[in-house]
């Protein structure tokens, strides 16, 4: 006899997809490392073009069908592959692109909580918007409840964004973003978020 998964029983996912996220498959992932404790999760901030909502530009930029020569700006990441787990859009809309069980490609190099490759072992969302503008409420809402979602399936333990676990080579989801608003809404310890100056 096979030994029980993870989640039997838990309704809210299924192979580490969500649920409550509409699922959209993304190529760009590969398998996390034997026995790897998905204990962070990782914020972003993205757009496309840059500063412009709700377009379908992140969904193809993730599925590997954006067109490069749409716009000026996608020359400077022709042919890159990318994907995060999560995206949420500026209306709260949740996008699943990769299952959490899977290793997703939204970190590059990083590091934190003494560990380095923060990809092989976090989750990481997306939020559509531009590092230094604010986010919307419903944004905040549909983090909070994935964010959850995800705390009771997996061991999280600790949230930071890019800029955080990319110091000085990222800057998202930037300052515009609202981590006491999050952690009230997480009602999670200050231990599990970045140090605030
Ligand atoms: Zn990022």
């Amino acid at each position: 006899m096979s030994p029980t998964p993870p989640e039997a029983g838990d309704p809210l996912w299924r192979g580490g997809w969500y649920r409550f996220a509409h699922r959209v498959d993304s190529p760009n992932f590969g398998s996390r490392p034997a026995g790897a404790a998905i204990d962070l999760i990782v914020l972003h901030s993205i757009s496309l073009p840059p500063g412009v909502y709700g377009g379908d530009e992140v969904r193809a930029l993730f599925t590997n069908t954006l067109d490069w020569d749409a716009h000026p700006y996608f020359q400077q990441i022709r042919g890159m592959q990318v994907s995060a787990h999560f995206f949420i859009r500026r209306d709260g809309a949740l996008l699943q692109f990769v299952s959490c069980d899977q290793r997703a490609w939204h970190a590059g190099k990083s590091s934190w909580r003494g560990r380095e490759n923060c990809n092989d072992d976090s989750v990481g969302i997306e939020l559509e918007g531009l590092e230094g503008e604010t986010f919307e409420p419903a944004q905040y809402e549909a983090l909070a409840v994935v964010g959850a979602a995800i705390a009771q399936h997996y061991p999280i333990r600790h949230v930071a964004g890019h800029e955080h676990i990319a110091p000085g080579r990222k800057i998202d989801p930037g300052a515009g973003f609202d981590w006491a608003l999050l952690q009230r809404e997480l009602a999670w310890p200050d231990a599990m978020f970045p140090p605030r100056a």
